[in-house]
């Protein structure tokens, strides 16, 4: 067993630099969703590079699913390598896609930037490092061990960032994710190369309308301004709802400390004139005002009594103000979901943490959802974390970085995991 794991820890350092060169090699496909750009180079990129390295290679496109068109094509990579005997399949799945890069960069966000130990592009924290550490690991792991029990896989997913449904969800649903093709999923997102992610807080989007009637707006009295409407929501929201919400807590173990509450996002709001208008606006009371929330809720909270909350407002205005209407309409919801932390894969990432860097791992939960959701919810496979290097916050972010030496480090985690879970027995 010492062999083994000194083996490992060898192996990866040997491949540092290898590391470094896969990270800026990914990096420098410009994944960006939306639109769903350069998919298909990455997928192939990974998929030729584990094919010589002796994984069976498929491609899925997410035929159908939101964005899938022949210019934008939803191509995802899945490598399997079958080991001597049977035995469990572990699979590391990371998503392709980065959001647009944004302005406020020093550094070119698709050049892949070498520089003082880091290395500075967009995706490079959210996800292409850990999808890098996880090949890596992986590659080593093989070179130490060509005769493994059971298999690996690797899988390269898209549309992560904008729900996953033609990535992690569309090939949930084909049987990607379930028993028996595989046992243990481990999702290298930048949790930090000490924590293992056990779930995410719940999800719910939804757009409320007000409603008015038009007028001219030099006689506003003539109509109902959808504005003073929404204002008047937004007031109660400040003055009710979000204290509300600030003092809700969870005993889930969520990072940063911020989102051990619940909370709530003013995505977005419209009235009015169109945000596209040139010249002068025209002289209207606007009959319309629209208000996207993103509400993320604690798993002691159930989704019916979040909604409730809000309807709760919006039905107490109708009551209480004069000509108050509206509607509201679902956009999207998930359900908070959390693994154990005695189930196998967490258990085992955790002992290769203490392993590796001497400390005990921390146990957390995500603020966001990722695509744990879909295996764990389509799949049926609950055995599932997120473990990654990384730092969470500089995700999305301009000049966000993966540090090299984080990346050695998960990757070590990772091998060493990969060993415990296909060869329980040691
Ligand atoms: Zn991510």
């Amino acid at each position: 067993m010492r062999d083994i794991h000194e083996a490992l820890k060898h192996g990866i350092d040997a491949r540092r630099q290898e590391l470094v060169e896969l990270t800026c090699d990914l990096v420098r496909f410009p994944t960006v969703n939306p639109p769903g750009e350069a998919y298909t180079p990455c997928a192939e990129y990974i998929g030729r590079r584990l094919a010589s390295r002796g994984f069976e290679i498929i491609y899925e496109r997410g035929e159908g699913a939101p964005g899938d068109t022949d210019r934008y094509p939803r191509t995802n990579v899945i490598a399997r390598r079958e080991g001597r005997r049977p035995g469990p399949t572990v699979h590391f799945n990371s998503h392709i896609d980065v959001v647009v890069a944004g302005d406020g960069w020093t550094f070119d966000p698709f050049a892949a930037t070498v520089h003082e130990g880091r290395i500075y592009g967009r995706g490079t924290c959210d996800m292409k490092g850990g999808l890098a550490s996880s090949i890596i690991a992986a590659e080593a792991y093989i070179a130490a061990n060509p005769d493994h029990d059971g298999a690996i896989e690797i899988s390269g997913t898209v549309d992560e960032e904008s729900g996953g449904f033609g990535g992690v969800a569309y090939l949930a649903h084909k049987g990607y994710f379930s028993k028996p093709r595989v046992d243990h999923v481990i999702i290298p997102e930048p949790l930090h190369k000490d924590r293992v992610c056990l779930g995410h807080r719940g999800v719910w989007w939804a757009e409320i309308e007000t409603k008015g009637e038009i007028a001219h707006g030099s006689m506003p009295f003539l109509g109902d301004c959808a504005i003073r409407h929404m204002g008047a929501v937004l007031d109660v929201f400040e003055r009710d709802l979000f204290p509300a919400l600030a003092a809700k807590r969870t005993a889930m173990p969520v990072i940063p400390e911020g989102a051990k509450s619940s909370t709530l996002n003013l995505n977005a709001i419209h009235g009015g004139e169109t945000d596209d208008f040139t010249g002068m606006p025209s002289p209207n009371v606007p009959d319309s005002c629209r208000l996207t929330i993103d509400r993320r809720f604690l798993i002691e909270e159930s989704l019916e009594e979040v909604k409730s909350e809000v309807v709760g407002i919006l039905e107490g205005l109708k009551r209480d103000r004069v000509k108050f209407d509206y509607a509201i309409r679902d956009i999207f919801e998930v359900l908070p979901i959390m693994s154990e932390p005695d189930a196998p894969v967490a258990s085992t990432v955790a002992a290769a943490v203490e392993h590796v860097l001497g400390r005990p791992a921390e146990f957390v939960v995500s603020p966001g959802t990722y695509d744990q959701k879909h295996v764990t919810r389509i799949g049926h496979l609950h055995d599932c974390v997120a473990y990654g290097p990384g730092i969470l916050d500089l995700a999305h972010r301009p000049d966000e970085y993966i540090v090299i030496e984080d990346m050695v480090e998960s990757a070590k985690v990772m091998a060493l995991s990969l060993h415990a879970l296909l060869h329980p027995q040691g």
